[in-house]
């Protein structure tokens, strides 16, 4: 028992998630007889997601001790998840333009999927302010959540010692809802590995030979996104810090996104990683992180824009710039409304694809295409999802004086 806890955690997640990898190879479809467990796992962080970011919140705010300074803070961060989505889309659409992932692929044969329309973003805009917070908690509306989550803070603040017994549960709170976070972490190697062995059993990877240089594509974004935008400019440049040592501290949460495929599953990890390894004060990562996991999605941005170059190309359409600058501006407001579940970007990018002229069967046919492999596609652009908001809370953390240098730079192994 002793052993299995000295082997830290990320190897033991590492390692099941190899194992998985193997026995769904070599037992094919039966592995779904174990798919409950990865069911369970997921389940199980689920479950923590809306109490966490609630209590954590408020009492972020709080320890905050006043409330003017959140204004720098959402502008700030607002500002670089802005920025990084949009570099993230330049690279995706220079990939898609120089290594031409449609050009020549037939699409013909292909059974079109029908797509969902895009939420109006008028709509969302208006949904963040609940009408009933606490049916905005039962339905897991993470903007609405965190809006009433922020004036209860706030207004916790404004009236003094009266608002002491309330903050103090909200604290206590926060850390029970962490030890809790904890607890099923510990559970990751397990649901890591039945939830790989189910997809590697049952589809996705061997799909992904038939669209090589898509998925290139993707993976070299990718790289380049993680190691230039977040590893080089951000934590080297702008912030003096080391990108190991950053990659080495958010890499449960990581794990946790390819494994999942989702970044709201992956919330209670990031921010149990922010704190922990990443020095990322509470006030921080308790509302950089949920606004992160809700509209920031690099690698989505990524993958979106990619994938829409890829369907013009195989349909023949030829893109002028403004045409790549439309799919740009499509892109941003896609991912920001895309859910953080897995698949979500999948049925939205018929939005994007629209902007520049595409017709809803043409639209149909490429989301049929990229269907079958679309899950390790969306196990990358979660891990850059997850990375891309935990980078931006680094920041931010660091441009507002609440990041702990030292907790930061601990040696891990
Ligand atoms: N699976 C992604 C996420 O949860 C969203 C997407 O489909 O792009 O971050």
């Amino acid at each position: 028992m002793n052993v299995w806890f000295q082997i830290a955690l990320w190897k033991r997640i590492l390692g099941a998630m190899l194992l998985g990898v193997v026995l769904g190879v070599s037992w094919g479809e039966g592995v779904v007889a174990i798919a409950w467990i990865g069911e369970l796992f997921i389940r199980l962080i689920r479950m923590v997601v809306v109490p966490l970011v609630f209590v954590t919140l408020v009492s972020g705010i709080i320890s905050m001790g006043d409330p003017s300074k959140l204004g720098s803070l959402g502008v700030r961060t607002l500002a670089l998840y802005l920025v990084t989505t949009l570099i993230a889309i330049s690279i995706g659409l220079c990939l898609a333009a120089i290594m031409q992932p449609g050009t020549g692929v037939d699409l013909s044969a292909v059974a079109p999927t029908s797509v969902q329309e895009a939420i109006p973003l008028s709509e969302r805009l208006m949904s963040i302010v609940p009408e009933n917070p606490i049916a905005a908690m039962a339905e897991g509306n993470i903007l609405a959540i965190i809006f009433f989550a922020l004036l209860l803070g706030i207004s916790l603040l404004t009236i003094g010692d009266l608002g002491k017994p309330v903050a103090d549960f909200m604290s206590a709170g926060a850390e029970a809802m962490l030890r809790i976070t904890h607890w099923i972490m510990e559970a990751a190697p397990f649901g890591a590995f039945a939830l790989i062995a189910q997809l590697s059993g049952t589809a996705g990877v061997g799909a992904l030979l038939d669209v090589l240089t898509l998925a290139l594509a993707v993976a070299v974004g990718f790289l380049a996104h993680m190691m230039f935008m977040h590893g080089l400019i951000i934590m080297k440049l702008m912030l003096g810090l080391s990108p190991i040592k950053f990659f080495l501290g958010a890499r449960d949460a990581m794990l946790m996104a390819f494994s999942t495929s989702s970044s709201s599953a992956t919330l209670p990890i990031s921010m149990s990683c922010a704190e922990e390894n990443l020095g990322i004060k509470p006030v921080v990562s308790s509302t950089v992180l949920p606004l992160g996991a809700t509209i920031n999605m690099d690698g989505t941005a990524l993958y979106v824009g990619i994938v829409t170059v890829f369907g013009a190309q195989a349909f023949n359409i030829d893109l002028s710039l403004a045409d790549y600058l439309l799919v740009a501006g499509s892109t941003t407001i896609v991912s920001i409304g895309t859910a953080a579940v897995p698949g979500a970007s999948l049925f939205l990018m018929a939005a994007v694809m629209d902007s520049i002229g595409m017709t809803p069967e043409q639209n149909a046919a490429v989301v049929g295409f990229i269907l079958a492999f679309d899950r390790p596609l969306d196990m990358l652009r979660t891990v850059m999802n997850v990375g891309g908001d935990l980078s931006v809370s680094t920041a931010v953390a660091n441009w507002e004086g609440e990041f702990d240098r030292e907790a930061f730079d601990l040696p891990r192994n």
